[in-house]
Order: structure tokens, then C-alpha cells, then sequence
């Protein structure tokens, strides 16, 4: 039967392993101050470990009060890795204060001869508001791209549970869960639990932090930099999103928006010019149809996804966006300019067919440019096919 020692010794050598694993995995691909924070919880179990174990190495309290010391700044620095990985700035402040508090308590009110029976329950408290903390931060970076965001809020809310639900038996149980005479059992299963959540916590941020490298190549290669929209694989992606999304119950339109004469544009005002048309395009399209429903599919053409429940308010809409452009204005240096563009719709009858909405979009499309340009035009994705179109577009140049 192994010794309390034994069991406290092993544990803060695992804390060790672990502390150098996460430096050497994240050393070449880690942001240095989220790869700091992220070592840091690792990096303080050690000496934790150390001073929990062999609490003699210093006089008096002491070699007790820093271990749970460190042990609290562990938790703490955990929920700062979090912080920093969801994009946000550390606040060490916030976190040292409590521990500090929590320290100062340890050596007065709950030293020997005090409220001793109290001593162990605002750590519980303070481990609990730390992994509660955690949870949130990595439940706001909750996305379909960053799976393991999910698990780690998963991790900490039962942490944060099982802390919150335990620290009133501290009163009772034995150390290190409350103030009484440690045993085996619960020495084993606090380091158990200590070490379960850290292993955890390296495999699931390590893996975390791929995945948000791998989701900023994706922005890379999925952003266009002159407008700063997706470009024609996100709108496939966010096609392919909302054929997944259950939510939703009236598919939305799709907008294949073009500048008119854009080439004349382009040879007479210059490229540069042609590229702050484009621009202004994206912009304006954003404004109208929202920031995340624009993407650049083409050199002058967008795709818009237009959410209405009517098809008179997806034209109402789309209608809005030409009428904008129209009245703009295109101003660079001495040069100026108004423009048009025609814009094709045509709703998704069915999430699942969105190449047929598409096609029907921009059959729109093509009509609205032979019918004189600078206009909306809507075809359900049933409309005819591009025979039967001809043969329509004719009718209409016979009126
Ligand atoms: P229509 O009204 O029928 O759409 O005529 P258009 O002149 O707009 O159409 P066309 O497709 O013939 O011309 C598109 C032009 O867009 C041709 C190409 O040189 C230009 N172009 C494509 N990408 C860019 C870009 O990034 N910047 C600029 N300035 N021009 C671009
Ligand atoms: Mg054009
Ligand atoms: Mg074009």
C-alpha cells in the first residue's frame, strides 16, 4: 500500500512531465505570451507538488500555506491560459488578489488554534470560481471549427461543479478536501483529480491551439484581402453550414450581385480605380445584407445570402443594395464616378439544392443584364431552364 508521501511525490513528478511536455510542444508553434500562460499552471504544480509533499523544508506554516499557495495560482493561471487563448487580455491582478486573500486567511484565521475546521474551504471555493472562470472563457471560443474549446468548457464546468458541491463538506472530510487528519483514500483521489484535470486540460489546449492555427490559415486562405469578405470557398462553406443547420426552417435567397460595364471602368479610371469600386461594393453589400452573408466570387461579382421570409422583402432588400450603389459616388484623387450593377435571386427551395438556387441566381443575372442592366431580378429556383429563357428573353425584346 503506497504512503501519503509516496502518492503526493509521484503527482507532483507527473506535474513536472507535464510542465516540460507543454513546453516543448508548444515552443515552435505557441504564441509566446499564450504559450507563458499556458506552461504557467503546469510550471507552479511543481513546486505545489513540492511544498505539499515535504512541508518541513520551511519553518513553522509556511511549507503548507505557499504549497496551497501555489496550488490556487495553478487554477488561477489556468483560467488566464484560457483568457489568452480565447483572444483576450491576462489580468494577473485578478488573479493573484484572491490567492493572496486566500493565503493571508490560511496563516491567521485558519491557522492552528482558530477557525482551523474553515481552513480548507474558501481553496475549495476559490478552485471552484477558478475552473468556473475557465469554462466560460473557452465556452465563448465554442465554434464548429474549434472542437476542443468545447471539451475544455465541458472539463472545467464539471470541475467547477464538483468544487462548488464539495467545499461545504470541507468542514468534515479529511484532508486535502477539508481540515481533518488526511488519509490514504482522500490524498489518492485529490491528486487523482488534480492530475486527471491537468492531463486533460495539456491535451485539450495543445490540440485547442492547433486547431486555432489550422482556423487562421482557413481565414487566410478563405478572406479576400482586397475587401476583407469571404471569397467563393467560404460561401461554399457557409452553404454547406446551413445545410447542416436544423434551425433553419425557411431556406434564404441567394444574391448574385455584378458591376455593370466594369470593364469600361477599369479602362478608363484604372485599375486602382476598378479595385475601390470593388471595395466599395463589398461594403455597401455588407450593410445591406449583413456583415457575414457577403462574399467576392469573382473579380467584380458577389454572392449575398439574403435571410427574408418574403420574396417581396428579399427584392425589397436587394433593391435597397442597387439603389445604395447607384447614388454612390466613387472618389479617388481627381477622379470620380457613378456606377450600377444588376443584381440575379432566386430562393433555395430547398437548403440541400443550393447549385440549382445558385444557377437560377444567376440566370437572374443574365437576364437583368440583358434587359438593360442596373436592375433586380428574382426567378424561383424551378425557373426555366436556359433554352426556355431565350426564349422568354425574346418575348420580352418583342414588346
Ligand atoms: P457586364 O456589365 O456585362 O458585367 O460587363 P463587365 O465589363 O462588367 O464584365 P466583364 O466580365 O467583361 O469584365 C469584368 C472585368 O473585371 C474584367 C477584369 O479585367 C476586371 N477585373 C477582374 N478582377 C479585377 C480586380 O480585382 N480589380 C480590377 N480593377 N478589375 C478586375
Ligand atoms: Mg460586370
Ligand atoms: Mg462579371
Amino acid at each position: 500500500m503506497p504512503d501519503i508521501t509516496t502518492i503526493a511525490a509521484c503527482s507532483t513528478a507527473l506535474a513536472a512531465i507535464m510542465a516540460i511536455t507543454i513546453l516543448l510542444s508548444w515552443f515552435k508553434d505557441g504564441r509566446s505570451d499564450q504559450r507563458n500562460w499556458v506552461f504557467a499552471p503546469f510550471g507552479l504544480a511543481v513546486p505545489a507538488g513540492v511544498l505539499l509533499t515535504f512541508p518541513d523544508i520551511l519553518p513553522g506554516p509556511w511549507g503548507l500555506a505557499l504549497g496551497w499557495f501555489f496550488l490556487t495560482l495553478v487554477y488561477g493561471t489556468a483560467w488566464q491560459a484560457a483568457r489568452v487563448m480565447g483572444g483576450r487580455q491576462a489580468r494577473p491582478l485578478a488573479l493573484l488578489l484572491p490567492c493572496i486573500a486566500v493565503l493571508v486567511f490560511s496563516l491567521t484565521l485558519g491557522a492552528e488554534g482558530h477557525m482551523t475546521g474553515m481552513r480548507m474551504l474558501p481553496r475549495a471555493l476559490l478552485f471552484a470560481m477558478f475552473n468556473g472562470l475557465a469554462a466560460r472563457e473557452f465556452g465563448r471560443m465554442r465554434s464548429p471549427r474549434l472542437p476542443s474549446a468545447t471539451t475544455l468548457y465541458w472539463i472545467f464546468s464539471a470541475f467547477f461543479l464538483f468544487d462548488l458541491v464539495r467545499s461545504p463538506f470541507s468542514l468534515w472530510l479529511p484532508a486535502p478536501f477539508g481540515a481533518e487528519y488526511p488519509q490514504v483514500w482522500s490524498i489518492a483521489l485529490f491528486n487523482f483529480l488534480i492530475v486527471l484535470e491537468g492531463s486533460l486540460l495539456g491535451v485539450f489546449v495543445t490540440a485547442l491551439g492547433r486547431e486555432q492555427l489550422a482556423e487562421g490559415h482557413y481565414q487566410l486562405a478563405s478572406i479576400d484581402p482586397l475587401t476583407d469578405i469571404g471569397n467563393r470557398r467560404a460561401f461554399d462553406d457557409r452553404i454547406e453550414r446551413l445545410k447542416q443547420d436544423r434551425a433553419v426552417t425557411r431556406p434564404p435567397a441567394i444574391a448574385v450581385i455584378d458591376i455593370d460595364n466594369f470593364k469600361t471602368i477599369n479602362d478608363q479610371l484604372g485599375h486602382a480605380f476598378g479595385d475601390l469600386v470593388i471595395a466599395n461594393t463589398a461594403r455597401i453589400a455588407r450593410e445591406v445584407f449583413g456583415k457575414d452573408n457577403v462574399f467576392r466570387i469573382g473579380g467584380e461579382e458577389f454572392a449575398a445570402i439574403v435571410h427574408a421570409r418574403r420574396d417581396n422583402a428579399i427584392v425589397a432588400k436587394a433593391e435597397t443594395m442597387r439603389a445604395r450603389f447607384e447614388a454612390h459616388r466613387h472618389c479617388a484623387g481627381n477622379l470620380s464616378r457613378h456606377c450600377t450593377l444588376s443584381i440575379g435571386l432566386a430562393r433555395l427551395e430547398n437548403v440541400h439544392d443550393h447549385e440549382t438556387a445558385f444557377k437560377a441566381a444567376d440566370r437572374a443575372l443574365y437576364m437583368a443584364k440583358r434587359l438593360g442592366r442596373n436592375q433586380t431580378i428574382m426567378l424561383d429556383a424551378s425557373a426555366p431552364a436556359p433554352q426556355a429563357l431565350a426564349e422568354r428573353r425574346a418575348n420580352v425584346g418583342a414588346l
